[in-house]
């Protein structure tokens, strides 16, 4: 009997077309930089995705993962990370490692990324899926993210995938002067602000970039 969620391998054309729908769907819906669509090709989010979602993982909606969490729908993704503008040099923070996905596509633009999850199950999972893909410049850490990573700040990037009510004072301390945060901002169960903030030598400057929803930035380590 087929497991759930298996099915007859794609032929080698379907895949293909696949993946170029999937990036053409992108393109459509803004994702316009060069630099993010190559890593959004190279890094397959099937992988990312398991069981009975996992066919889905081509189609622009956010899925179940473990613990009750979710992988975000890829053109946000893919929205977000082009907000970023991620140059070879940096060092990255994401807070929300979820499936990895993110982190794998970060991995793909910076120098090296640091990714926490406040849920060892799911860190564990991404870890082992980083090493099978060979993105070695990713670390995982079990944390609760909301306190960053002060052994490794400045950060030249923060992203945080989880929604908090407000940017946590501590990541705003860790962005580097000159660097940028993207965060959405708002209570959970509401549409949340996508936002942006950038550190300058003499204080932040925030702009509205769109409506998303995340789940919550919660406190705390997960009991998974
Ligand atoms: N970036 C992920 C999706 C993240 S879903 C991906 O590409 O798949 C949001 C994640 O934020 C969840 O896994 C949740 O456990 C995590 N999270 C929520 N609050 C957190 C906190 N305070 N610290 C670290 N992770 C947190």
């Amino acid at each position: 009997m087929t497991p759930p969620g298996s099915e007859d391998p794609l032929s080698p054309e379907a895949l293909a077309e696949r993946k170029m729908q999937f990036l053409f769907h992108l393109r459509s819906k803004g994702v316009t930089d060069s630099r993010v669509l190559t890593a959004m090709e190279k890094i397959d989010r099937g992988a990312f995705v398991r069981g009975i979602f996992a066919e889905r993982a081509y189609e622009d909606m956010p899925l179940p993962i473990a613990c009750g969490q979710t992988i975000s729908q890829p053109s946000i993704v893919g929205l977000m990370t082009q907000a970023l503008d991620v140059q070879p040099r940096h060092k990255v923070l994401e807070i929300g490692t979820g499936s990895g996905y993110q982190a794998a596509i970060l991995s793909q633009l910076a120098r090296r990324v640091y990714t926490i999850d406040r849920f060892r199950t799911l860190v564990r999972e991404a870890r082992k899926l980083f090493e099978t893909l060979d993105l070695t410049n990713i670390t995982t850490i079990t944390a609760d993210g909301s306190f960053g990573l002060p052994e490794q700040a400045p950060f030249d990037r923060i992203i945080l995938t989880a929604a908090a009510e407000d940017p946590p004072s501590p990541l705003m301390r860790q962005l580097r002067v000159g660097g940028v945060m993207i965060l959405p901002v708002g209570q959970s169960d509401t549409l949340q602000s996508l936002i942006r903030v950038t550190r300058h030598e003499d204080g932040y400057d925030y702009d509205e970039l769109r409506t998303v929803r995340f789940v919550p930035l919660l406190e705390g380590l997960g009991n998974e």
